[in-house]
């Protein structure tokens, strides 16, 4: 049996992100994956600004040995329709490829990954036991859509005993999953003179009846094309649809490997997902957290995982439901209330589609809307390390108390990583 404080289910970026604050906090952690890595992830790859801050990223360490691809503008569009250049003429986010990005995040976390599929959860006298050979207080389900942490407290039991209600019986709306496919491959040097997709400008195709969005992203010599919806109905149909239009238009895409990767998340929208429970968190996909306009999901998984890094470190040993319910009360001052996903729902849907088609070629809801709100999320800096701010505010002489403060304080007082 290893006995260690914490374990952690799942190594991408939000099992390795809390990985690493946990430990420079003092904590012992078994991180489990069931892949070894590098491992591949489907994903188009894209990640804002705020990531890299957050997580302190040395980014010419990492371009020496990793695609980088900086990003200064996007074309939309919906599928099919005229399409809107948004330039922004320095880089405004970046391309990566998950399987270099996760593993690069998993070495900087100084903490070994076991390879260590989870198969039994078991609890014990204020004890998690995973797999009959990990132990510990308290477990942290980072294995993102189907992460076993989380169908444990989510769906068969409540942990102080009582019996748990489902969504349903509490009348709540059914979880908004994106269902997505992709395809990622090195393009040869014939495709990189007949594929014509700006690397700088990633394109975001969106389906007529504003269910998801397809893209076309090229990152160096990789080109990734993939399409999610929040509907699974024939998604292979609207994959296939999408892939002709994008090979039909002569000089963007020659042709594609047929191989998709398939996945699913869930969004932050319409319902508070369950996020912890007796001497358990969930972060990252695991908890479903991803943004609901764009379904950027590293940045929330990185957050949440500082969260609650920092809300275990202030825990003094306390796991119990009521010390762990800060990382609830936290992490909604983070996101703020998960919104609908429709904010309009009283038009006829064809008139929507109609009002949104019209939208989305002019130029002024293109840049403010599509991508600086829902794309960009620019209105939100960063959010800094907490050990980080605790130091600044103790060099600033701010009391412990006051460094402690959620960063939408820190941000209002103008105490953040910048102003100082
Ligand atoms: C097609 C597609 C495109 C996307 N594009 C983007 C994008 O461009 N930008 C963006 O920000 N977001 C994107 N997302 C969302 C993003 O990929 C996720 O939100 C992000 O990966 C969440 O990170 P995570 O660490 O929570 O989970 P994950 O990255 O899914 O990591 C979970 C880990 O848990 C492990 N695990 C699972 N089950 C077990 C088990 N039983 N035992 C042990 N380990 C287990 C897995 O092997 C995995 O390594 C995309 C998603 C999809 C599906």
């Amino acid at each position: 049996m290893k006995t260690s404080d914490v374990i952690i289910v799942g190594a991408g970026p939000a099992g390795s992100t809390c990985a690493a604050s946990l430990k420079k906090s003092g904590f012992t952690v078994q991180l489990l994956d069931k892949q070894v890595f590098p491992r591949v992830k489907p994903c188009a790859g894209w990640v804002t600004p705020q990531v890299i801050e957050a997580l302190g990223m040395d980014v010419s360490d990492y371009r020496r040995s990793n695609t980088w691809q900086p990003i200064t503008g996007f074309r939309t569009g919906m599928i099919g329709g005229p399409m809107v250049d948004t330039d922004y003429h320095e880089a405004v986010s970046f391309g990566i490829r998950r399987i270099e990005f996760d593993e690069y995040l998993l070495k900087q976390s100084g903490v070994l990954c076991n390879h260590s599929p989870v198969r039994k959860i078991e609890r014990a006298n204020g004890q998690w036991v995973i797999n009959e050979s990990f132990i510990a207080p308290v477990v942290i389900g980072a294995g993102g859509h189907f992460c076993p942490i989380s169908r444990y407290v989510r769906g068969n039991r409540d942990l102080r005993g009582s019996a748990a209600k489902s969504d349903a019986e509490l009348d709540l709306p059914p979880p908004l999953v994106v269902y997505a496919k992709e395809v990622e491959f090195e393009m040869s040097s014939r495709q990189r003179c007949r594929n014509h997709i700006d690397p700088e400008k990633p394109e975001l195709y969106f389906c007529r009846d504003l269910k998801g969005y397809g893209w076309c992203f090229r990152k160096g010599n990789f080109l990734n094309i993939g399409l999610g919806r929040i509907d699974k109905t024939d998604l292979s149909s609207h994959v296939q649809e999408f892939c002709d239009f994008v090979t039909s238009q002569r000089k963007r895409v020659d042709s594609l490997p047929p191989h998709f990767l398939g996945h699913a998340y869930q969004l932050y929208a319409e319902t508070i997902p369950p996020l912890f429970d007796e001497g358990v968190l969930l972060i990252g996909d695991a908890a479903g957290l991803a943004y609901a306009q764009s379904g950027e999901g590293i940045r929330p998984a990185v957050e949440s995982a500082m969260i609650a890094a920092d809300v275990i470190a202030n825990a003094n040993g306390d796991y119990g439901h009521d010390s762990l319910s800060a990382y609830r009360t936290r992490l909604l001052d983070r996101l703020g209330p998960p919104k609908p996903y429709q904010t309009v729902n009283w038009l006829p849907v064809s008139w929507l589609e109609t009002i949104a088609a019209r939208l989305m070629v002019t130029r002024w809801f293109a840049q403010s809307v599509v991508v600086d709100n829902w794309f960009l999320h620019r209105q939100q800096a960063a959010l800094i390390p907490f050990q980080e701010s605790t130091r600044e505010c103790v060099d600033c002489r701010f009391d412990r108390e006051q460094a402690r403060l959620t960063p939408a304080h820190l941000e209002s007082t103008g105490k953040t990583k910048g102003r100082h």
